[in-house]
Parts: structure tokens; sequence; C-alpha cells
């Protein structure tokens, strides 16, 4: 579905992606995983479309996304689920979640809402009161939601889980789970290397703008490099 090869990017004059190959097949959850600062969020700019590439290439559903703008990325069904959740505090939940649909205007807009609020009961509750005003968990329900209703095959999430009390956290990666049911394949990047590991089907290590080590998630969290390394244990 997805695949890289030689992903370079750079910030200036300062290169930050090396050469980063990685590839997701239609149904996968596959995780990113790595220390702060390591590339993570650059490499889903990079997919997204909302930063440069210098190198290398991207294909998505066997079509090269090199001169395919960020929206036009969004149409071809790849949504990005950013960093810090980014939604709009001062419009209400329901607002926010029409933006993710901007690109349709069809009847399903409503069913797609409505699938959004069965599977997050709390955003119905608070349909109709600012977006600034949830709890992160909620605004990270949120963000998820509203990448949804741009009716995505391939979802892009970066860190759901930052920030969140443990039991959130479980929440959120439920979440991500319950979205193999909806077909959606999933790309999550990670500093939570143990909780994306455990939910995901396969992972990456990225360290320094590199991929180090790549697997089955069921290897990767007995590897005792990445126990050591990223696990705590
Ligand atoms: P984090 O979890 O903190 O977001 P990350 O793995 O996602 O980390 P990136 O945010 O992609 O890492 O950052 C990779 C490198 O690029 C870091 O050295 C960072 O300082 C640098 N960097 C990120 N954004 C910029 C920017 N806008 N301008 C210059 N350098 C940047």
């Amino acid at each position: 579905m997805l695949t890289v090869e030689g992903l370079r990017s750079r910030y200036g004059r300062i290169e930050v992606l090396h050469g980063v190959n990685l590839q997701v097949k239609p149904g996968e959850i596959v995780t990113v995983v790595g220390a702060n600062g390591a590339g993570k969020t650059t490499l889903l700019k990079c997919l997204s479309g909302t930063q440069p590439v210098s190198g290398g290439s991207i294909s998505f559903r066997g079509q090269s996304l090199a001169s395919v703008p960020a929206h036009g990325r969004l149409k071809l069904g790849l949504a990005q689920s950013p960093e810090g959740r980014q939604i709009f505090s001062n419009l209400t939940v329901e607002e926010n979640l029409r933006l993710g649909a901007f690109l349709y205007t069809d009847d399903r807009v409503a069913q797609d809402m409505g699938d959004a609020f069965a599977m997050f009961p709390v955003l119905k509750e608070k349909r109709n009161l600012p977006a600034g005003g949830l709890s992160g968990g909620q605004q990270q329900m949120l963000a998820i939601a509203r990448a949804l209703m741009g009716r995505p095959s391939c979802l892009l999430l970066d860190e759901p889980s930052m920030g969140l009390a443990p039991l959130l956290v479980a929440q959120i990666f439920e979440v991500v789970t319950s979205l193999r049911d909806r077909q959606v394949t999933v790309l999550l990047v990670e500093q939570n290397a143990y909780g994306a590991l455990k939910i995901a089907d396969r992972g990456y290590v990225m360290e320094t703008g590199r991929i180090t080590i790549a697997g089955p998630a069921g290897d990767l969290i007995t590897d005792p490099r990445i126990r050591e390394a990223y696990l705590g244990t």
C-alpha cells in the first residue's frame, strides 16, 4: 500500500532523513518507534506532503506521490493525524469533524459523523461544545475521528499517546487496534515503543534519520537491543 525507498529530507542544509526504507501492506498496523528527534515526525510529514523530500521515492497504492500535493494525497486516501493534535479550539467538536470531511458534500458525511460518534460516544456528548474545552485524551480522539472523516484507506498517526495518562493511553491504543475492523491501514509513529509494538503487526526502529531495526512487532518486543534502549528493561 505504501512503499518508501531511500527517502531523504532536510531542514535547510541539515539532512535529517538519510535514506529511509519502509513498507506498509494493506490492513497492517505498522509502527515506527524511536527516541525524541530521531526523525519520525519528519518522515510522516514527507508522507503527507507537508515536508519537502530531497531524495528517494514514496509510492501509495502503486502511484508515485512525487508530484501529488498534500490535499491530493488525502484524496487518494492517505490522511494524517498530526503530532500535538492540532484541533481547532474555538470551533465545536462537530465543526472540527466537518472540517475533516471537507472533500465531501454527499449524504455519507452524516453517516460518517454517526460512525465517529459511535466510536467515540464522548464526542457525541460534547458535539456542540468548543473543542478547546476537551481533555487531552478527548482531543486525541477528536483528532483521530477528524482524520477518519476524510475516509482514508491509510492513516498516519503521529504520537497519539503523547502526554496522556496511562488509562487513556490504553484507550487510544485500543482505538487504533479497532481501525483494523474498519479496513483502515495504519502507520503509527510512537515514542511509547512498548504500547505501539504490542498492537502492531510489524515495526521499525528509527535512530537519527535511519531505520536500524525492522521486523515483526512480536520479535522486536523481545529483542534485547530494543528492550534495553526503548523498553527500559
Ligand atoms: P519528536 O518525537 O520529538 O517529534 P521525531 O523523531 O519526530 O521527534 P523530528 O521532529 O522529525 O523527530 O526531528 C528530526 C530532527 O529534525 C531533529 O534533530 C529536529 O531537531 C530537527 N527538526 C525538526 N523540525 C525542524 C525544523 N522545522 N527546522 C529545523 N530542524 C528541525
